[in-house]
């Protein structure tokens, strides 16, 4: 390995069906870099916290440029750095750690990934804020309800834990919200239907295993003219998706967003452009 090679990688566990070596293999390439993408599994176990703390020594000594953090160490991470950004601090979860100078830096990438991919779709307006719903309150809900609370929109966040619901929104304070259960059919937001423009589903309903299964309740009409988004991208059309587009209404999934967070990293750690093009591509050809 020569001095000069680029060190990226990414921790959690488990990481085998991570697209992130694709996206950031096909950045590197793109950018003419001299580098390498490794996977850095953390299982649970007794060793974790050294295995953890070796690896971020390694960063800190500038070895490895940088991180990202995945399921299930995107909080646990967090006493370990020196610095957060003011997202990473709000969302209470890092995704992307830089090194340099003996000191270890957290961001969130995925809040800006998301409303990137907003603007690259031309849903998302400066200055045009509305009302969104978002189901589910995880980690990438934290993200979401971020993004768009920062952006001034109103933000409604619909969970079948109502005091996961509930939480979010009192941590990520400011937000006008309804907590609602997905079981009772979200009808409890009926008063809001008419000013909601987005639909988030941050849920993992649509990936595998749960493939034939939609967030929202398939006897429940669409709100009218409404824009929908599925955090899930892979199968690239899940039924919450083809649901959407068969009564008429814009839908996107994931794939940007999982594109941007990755160019937003990459842009961290060297400084360059990250070809979204190019990351996109390699994503598509891999999905076929
Ligand atoms: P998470 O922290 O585990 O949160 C998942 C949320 O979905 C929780 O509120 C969970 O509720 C809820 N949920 C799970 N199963 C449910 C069900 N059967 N019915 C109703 N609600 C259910 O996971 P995450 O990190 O937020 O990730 C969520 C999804 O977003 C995953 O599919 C992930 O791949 C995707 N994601 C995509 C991107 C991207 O760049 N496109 C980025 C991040 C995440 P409980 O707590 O009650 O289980």
């Amino acid at each position: 390995m020569t001095q000069d090679r680029l060190r990226l990688g990414l921790i959690g566990y488990p990481l085998e069906h991570s697209f992130s070596p694709r996206l950031h293999l096909a950045a590197l390439r793109a950018c003419g870099l001299n580098g390498e993408y490794r996977l850095y599994p953390i299982p649970p176990g007794p060793d974790r916290g050294e295995k953890l703390k070796e690896l971020l020594d390694s960063l800190r000594r500038g070895e490895v440029k940088g991180l990202n953090v995945t399921i299930p160490l995107k909080q646990e991470i967090m006493p370990y750095l020196d610095e957060l950004t003011p997202a990473a601090r709000a969302i209470g979860a890092v995704n992307t750690i830089s090194g340099g100078d003996g000191l270890l830096f957290g961001d969130n990438t995925d809040a800006p990934g998301f409303l990137a991919d907003l603007r690259r779709l031309e849903f998302f307006r400066e200055g045009r804020p509305a009302t969104a719903l978002i189901l589910g309150a995880g980690g990438a809900a934290r993200a979401v309800v971020h993004a768009l609370h920062q952006a001034g929109w109103q933000v409604i966040v619909a969970a079948r834990r109502v005091e996961q619901a509930r939480e979010l929104v009192d941590e990520l304070h400011a937000i006008r919200f309804t907590p609602v259960a997905l079981r009772d059919a979200l009808e409890a937001i009926s008063d809001w239907r008419s000013a909601l423009t987005l639909i988030v589903n941050t849920t993992p309903l649509g990936m595998p295993p749960w493939m034939e299964t939609s967030p929202w309740p398939e006897a429940l009409p669409f709100p009218e003219g409404v824009f929908v988004y599925d955090l899930v991208y892979n199968p690239a059309q899940t039924l919450f998706i083809r649901r959407a587009r068969r009564a008429g209404l814009k839908a996107a999934n994931g794939l940007g967003m999982l594109v941007e967070q990755a160019a937003l990293s990459f842009e961290r750690w060297t400084g360059l452009d990250a070809p979204r093009a190019e990351l996109r591509n390699a994503i598509l050809e891999f999905q076929g």
